[in-house]
């Protein structure tokens, strides 16, 4: 099959991120699998990745720094063909916890994994994908959350927060850049099946939650991964600068 171009996919070692990488292997582009400690699980969707005939490399970087997010785009600057699109998904989440209890240290983190790290994969993808700097185009998609407008009070608002940041910058950036050839969109996730409410010390908070949404269950990483593949895809080549909800409808 002849390549659709690479598309790099942050925090695609696990949940969302694998499901997109997943995706986007059988859908014929060549990914660029990100990750900070899941080496082994990024090189196991490298190898199935490659038995579908994509070109996917893995490469470890931490989002949130700007060292390892430069050295990650020239990686993949030599060892793949250009850059077309961006699944900015690497994102973290700390305890349960009220806003009273949060340290300093908590808030940062989280900001800087969930926003600086979107924010610098963001320029460096811009950089090479903007038709003012030379390149051909391309599409960003933003993981935000249905955080951003819940709030997620008694939980982790901190993260909830980031999120906010991260619909700011989608809409921002959608305008900034629509006119040298680059879509950007986010994805808002409700309640997913994976790994990341085990880091809130919940791992039964999609069961536990799923009454309040109108479908009556949680997601899964599959259905979010498929509006982001079509959001990045030709199909949506009129969409930019949304806030896609995908949430059963809470
Ligand atoms: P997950 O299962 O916990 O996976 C998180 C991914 O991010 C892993 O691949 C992890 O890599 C990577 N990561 C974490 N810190 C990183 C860093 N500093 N640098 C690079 N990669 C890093 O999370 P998920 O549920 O799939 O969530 C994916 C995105 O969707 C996140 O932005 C999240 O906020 C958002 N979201 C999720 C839900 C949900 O219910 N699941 C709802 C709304 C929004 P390693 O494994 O290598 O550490």
């Amino acid at each position: 099959m002849t390549s659709k171009g690479t598309i790099l996919v942050t925090g695609g070692s696990r949940g969302i991120g694998a499901a997109c990488v997943k995706l986007l292997a059988r859908d014929g582009y060549d990914v660029a699998i990100n990750y900070a400690r899941s080496a082994a699980a990024a090189e196991q969707l490298a190898d199935d990745a490659k038995a579908v005939g994509s070109h996917s490399i893995t490469v470890k970087a931490d989002v949130g720094s700007e060292a390892d997010v430069t050295a990650m785009f020239a990686q993949i600057d030599k060892a793949m063909p250009p850059l077309v699109g961006l699944v900015n998904n690497a994102g973290i989440l700390f305890e349960k916890a009220m806003l009273e209890e949060f340290s300093a240290e908590r808030i940062n983190e989280t900001m800087r994994v969930n926003v600086t790290g979107s924010f610098l994969c963001a320029r460096e993808a811009v950089r090479r994908m903007s038709t003012a700097h030379g390149g051909k185009g391309g599409v960003i998609v933003n993981l935000s959350s249905a955080a951003a407008r819940i709030g997620s009070p008694n939980e982790f608002i901190d993260y909830a927060a980031s999120k906010g940041a991260i619909d700011a910058m989608t809409l921002g950036l959608s305008k900034e850049v629509a006119s040298q050839g680059i879509r950007v969109n986010a994805v808002r996730p409700g309640l997913i099946h994976t790994d990341i409410h085990s880091s809130s010390g919940q791992p039964d908070r999609v069961e536990r939650l799923q009454g309040q949404v109108p479908m009556g269950r949680g997601g899964s990483a599959e259905e979010v991964a498929q509006s982001i593949v079509w959001l990045l895809s030709p199909a949506a080549s009129y969409v930019t600068g949304v806030l896609l909800d995908v949430t059963g409808g809470r």
